[in-house]
């Protein structure tokens, strides 16, 4: 009872769920029940797919400065209720409030270059290709109806990678946000609603496996946007979108490496190192899981020390406390599967050098289903499991390598390529590492390679299924189909 029953948005309105299911939405910090989620049915895609595909042609034929004058609008109202938007990001998954705010401002980002798309949409020519008086020119015209499948760990921002450069290159939408934390997205849509986008321009579908399937199975969608695990990713989703021609962006899973040389400045690199680990509770893909540390025996003594003594001053408790450093887990079942891989690891014969199941909260009345410390293992070899499956939680494991081409290797034997991040003052090193290593993101001294909304978000192997990227120009090539002209006239 009390809690709101979200609705689905379909053609312009907001309507109930063809379903009698619905999935709680929690806070994880205080436990209080925020909201139900309806796992929406095939029914209720159906309307959605039919209402964006309608709304296809009116959508197409707006001009794009138009269309843009809707983000423009977005834009500011985002800026209007930043605060807000922040605040329910935390209430519903967690991290804390600067985080929040750090994931709103990357988000509003991806709408302001969006909004540039009477450039970034423009197509090229060329004169007299074959002969005098015959020209090409190459149009990239929008293509139908696109959907994202959302991750749980940016609720606010992930959705934001592809929606507003579809809709922005004339496509029209079905978002479906993840049932763990709904309400950003429904606070985001009410905006575009705000804003008086066109009926049908974009819809919102809320739910999990049966809806997904649905937007997957649709001869309607023309591609599909995902964020989230490569075992979804990979063998749902990008194999699903083969077998029925859509094209496909697929972000998945990681285990990023972050490599720590000897010559790197270790005290002013700690801070960069924190948040890399710990930083949203361990739970984004750009998270460094494995640290390599590379040089002489007392500089990893001194490493390990320091990178210990860190992890254990962070401040852990709720995320709305502005002095909190990092907040729970998003669900009790997360805690348990991280605690699962804090057991296998010390099964495996890792140390476990700092426990973070020993909670030590900020206030030690807040319920505890949710809540990890951060925890630090030392010892770590490869071959371990908890040096090679993704954790997706505050659980740093701490290597060792003889040289920087060890350190490689290490990294080039992971499934993953999403990002790796190496801490050095040698520009030679450095400059090795962002050649050699495979992975789509790389960071030097910058421990969370995240790019800025003009550049697409890289990766590589396990971690990215598809051809074109989202974000920047990548994400309207793959929102757009060329159309090449050849022209005479006699
Ligand atoms: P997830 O794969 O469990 O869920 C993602 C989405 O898929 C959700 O909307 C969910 O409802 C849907 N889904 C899940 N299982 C399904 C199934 N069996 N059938 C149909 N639909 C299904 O991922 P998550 O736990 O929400 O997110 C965490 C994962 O996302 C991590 O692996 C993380 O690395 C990854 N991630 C990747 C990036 C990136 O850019 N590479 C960014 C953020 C998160």
């Amino acid at each position: 009872m009390g809690a709101a029953k979200l609705r689905n948005y379909i053609g312009g309105e907001w309507v109930e769920a063809q379903t009698v299911e619905y999935a709680e939405v929690i806070d994880p910090a205080r436990g209080k029940l925020l909201a139900r989620v309806p796992l929406s049915t095939s029914a209720d895609v159906e309307r959605a797919v039919k209402s964006a595909a309608e709304a296809f042609p009116d959508w197409r034929n707006t001009p794009p400065a138009a269309r843009a004058r809707y983000l423009f609008r977005l834009k500011e109202l985002m800026e209007d209720r930043f605060d807000e938007l922040a605040e329910i990001q935390t209430r519903e998954h967690g991290k804390t409030i600067d985080e929040s705010r750090g994931e709103t401002r990357r988000g509003i980002e991806q709408v302001e270059v969006a909004s540039a798309i009477p450039t970034l949409m423009q197509g090229c020519n060329l004169e007299d290709i074959a002969a005098a008086g015959i020209d090409e020119h190459c149009f990239f015209q929008p293509v139908g109806v696109f959907s994202h499948i959302a991750p749980f760990n940016f609720p606010f921002m992930a959705p934001l990678w592809f929606v507003p450069y579809a809709i922005a290159a004339g496509n029209t939408f079905v978002v479906k946000p993840s049932p763990r934390v709904p309400l950003s997205q429904t606070r985001v849509v009410e905006l575009f609603e705000e804003i008086d986008l066109p009926p049908g321009v974009l819809n919102m579908v809320h739910g999990a496996n049966e809806a997904t399937n649905a937007i997957l199975h649709h001869p309607d969608v023309a591609g599909v946007t995902f964020v989230g695990s490569t075992a979804v990713g990979r063998d749902i989703i990008y194999k699903s979108c083969g077998e029925t021609g859509k094209r496909v962006i697929a972000q998945c899973g990681a285990k990023n490496f972050i490599v720590v040389l000897e010559d790197c400045d270790l005290e002013k690199s700690m801070a960069g190192l924190m948040t890399s680990f710990f930083g949203n509770t361990g739970q984004r893909c750009l998270a460094g899981a494995n640290l390599v540390l590379v040089g002489s025996d007392s500089f990893r003594q001194r490493a390990v020390d320091a990178f210990i003594g860190a992890a254990a001053a962070i401040r852990v408790g709720d995320g709305m406390d502005g002095s909190v450093q990092m907040g729970p887990l998003q669900n009790a079942a997360s805690k348990q599967r991280v605690i699962g891989y804090i057991e296998t690891g010390i099964r495996e014969g890792a140390q476990l050098a700092l426990d973070g199941r020993k909670l030590r909260l900020s206030d030690p009345d807040l319920p505890q289903d949710c809540f990890l410390n951060p925890s630090v293992f030392v010892d770590v070899t490869p071959q371990m499991t908890i040096a090679r499956e993704e954790i997706f939680g505050p659980v740093a494991c701490i290597l060792r390598a003889a040289d920087l081409d060890q350190a490689i290797d290490m990294i080039h034997e992971s499934p993953y390529g999403n990002s790796a991040a190496i801490y050095t003052s040698s520009g030679r090193a450095a400059q090795k590492f962002r050649h050699d290593v495979k992975c789509g993101n790389i960071g030097v001294n910058v421990g969370v390679p995240a790019p800025m909304a003009f550049f697409p978000f890289g990766g590589m192997k396990d971690s990215f299924f598809g051809s074109l990227h989202g974000q920047g120009k990548d994400a309207i090539r793959s929102f757009t189909d060329p159309k090449v002209v050849v022209e005479r006239w006699f």
